[in-house]
């Protein structure tokens, strides 16, 4: 079974929303193992649709639109598929009332304009919404199927994961299961070399890799006749990617960077604190992310100038005209002294030239040094990052936190 999804809205096309119906669900449908070969995007135009549909329904026996359900003349998509079906719009009462009584309830007047909402393809299948007025619907026809959803992204989801989900689950007689791996700390192409072999030779499971700007993962999808059936599959692969990636591995399904470090510091009871220059709170931040973080996190500065360096963590001024303010002797007295201040098991400091300007030859833009203390044992470490200001702020983050997870785990 393979799908196409297509957006309908001349807003889309105009730049004015951005298309995230279709990354959603994109997203759910390889869960669901059902093949997106392609998205399409198209305005508010019966011809231009009708073309495109047929052209979806040559490649795929599922098209999935959203928007155009609406009370007003612009929304065409169930007149568009109607006419591409041959089918007759017809009045659906119990949709009709429906919607009726949502207006009521909402206390707004029901316009005959809204009526047009309660008329579908003939035969069609009607699904409920409960979040607004336009029902979706699916007609079948000649092994095409065709699912449309409204377009507010509040609406289409709860209709998609409600009434779709086990609509299209139907259809099939297999299981998809998938296990998400998280991968920090090594770029995709890094890790595309170790476990390349494994990619390609699996159809079942399969595994995908995807990269975002944090952190790379690996969605392991097998099918099956039932969850154990698919579950056992995945097992081995797994184990395999595990013995290659190791501690690259930071978690799995849906976590984050600081959720693990957040987990592993209160599960250990080590207190920790920040001391900041370029990522100027960033790192706290991100560490206060995690909801149990109280009972461990106690104090994270900012200490941006030289003398705040000086004031708040005892760094010698000395150190920072000899060596500079971006140096491993700063940092290492960022740490030290943070630590001896705020009596915590473990200190992070920062610091680093995030650019754009401000770069040498010896200390170009995106050089950080990071300092860690853990129970009263420091290091230094030095990084250069790539890209702007935001991405060398974003780069210290995730890496400090890396490295931290990397220690924390070894205790
Ligand atoms: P309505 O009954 O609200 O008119 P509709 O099904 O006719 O719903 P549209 O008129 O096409 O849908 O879009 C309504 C709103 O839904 C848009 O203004 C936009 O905010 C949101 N929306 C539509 N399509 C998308 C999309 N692809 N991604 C994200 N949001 C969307
Ligand atoms: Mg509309």
């Amino acid at each position: 079974m393979n799908a196409e999804i297509m957006a309908v809205g001349t807003e889309i096309l105009l730049g004015d929303i951005v298309n995230t119906n279709s990354q959603f669900l994109a997203k759910e449908l390889a869960i669901l193992g059902i093949g997106v070969f392609r998205h399409t995007a198209i305005g508010d135009n019966e011809e231009r649709f009708t073309k495109a549909l047929g052209e979806a329904f040559e490649r795929a026996n599922i098209v999935i639109t959203t928007g155009g359900l609406g009370p007003t003349k612009d929304d065409l998509t169930k007149e568009a598929a109607a006419k591409f079906f041959n089918k007759k719009l017809i009045r659906h009462e119990e949709a009709y009332n429906d919607i009726r009584n949502y207006f009521l309830k909402a206390g707004r007047s029901f316009k005959a304009s809204n009526e047009k909402q309660a008329d579908f393809p003939e035969g069609s299948i009607i699904l409920k919404n409960n979040n607004g007025t336009a029902p979706g619907c699916i007609i079948e026809e000649n092994n095409k199927i065709m699912i449309m959803l409204p377009g507010p992204p509040r609406e289409m989801i709860p209709m998609f994961n409600e009434a779709v989900i086990p609509y299209l689950k139907k259809l099939s007689d297999r299981v998809f299961v998938s296990k998400v791996l998280r991968i920090v700390g090594i770029g995709e192409g890094d890790m595309a070399e170790r476990i390349n072999d494994i990619i390609d030779k699996q159809n079942n499971p399969t595994v995908a890799p995807y990269a975002k700007e944090s952190d790379v993962t690996l969605r392991i999808t097998a099918e099956g006749k039932n969850e154990e059936e698919a579950k056992e599959l995945i097992i081995p692969v797994e184990k395999c990617i595990r013995e290659r990636l190791g501690e690259d591995i930071y978690g799995e399904g849906n976590t984050s960077l600081e959720d693990e470090v957040g987990k592993l510091l209160v599960d250990k009871k080590l207190t920790i604190s920040t001391a900041e220059s370029c990522t100027g709170g960033l790192l706290a931040g991100k560490l206060i992310n995690y909801p149990g973080i109280s009972s461990v996190f106690l104090e994270g500065m900012i200490t941006y100038s030289n003398e705040a360096k000086e004031a708040r963590l005892g760094v010698n001024m000395e150190t920072i005209k000899s060596y500079g303010a971006v140096s491993e002797e700063t940092a290492r007295e960022m740490v030290e002294g943070l630590v001896a201040r705020t009596g915590t098991d473990i200190g992070i400091s920062v610091t680093g030239i995030a650019g754009p300007g401000g770069g040498t030859i010896e200390k170009p833009v995106g050089l950080v040094y990071v300092g860690l203390s853990i129970n009263g044992k420091s290091q230094v470490r030095k990084f250069i990052f790539a890209g702007n200001r935001e991405k060398v702020r974003q780069r210290t983050v995730i890496s400090s936190l890396d490295w931290l997870r990397r220690e924390l785990v070894k205790l």
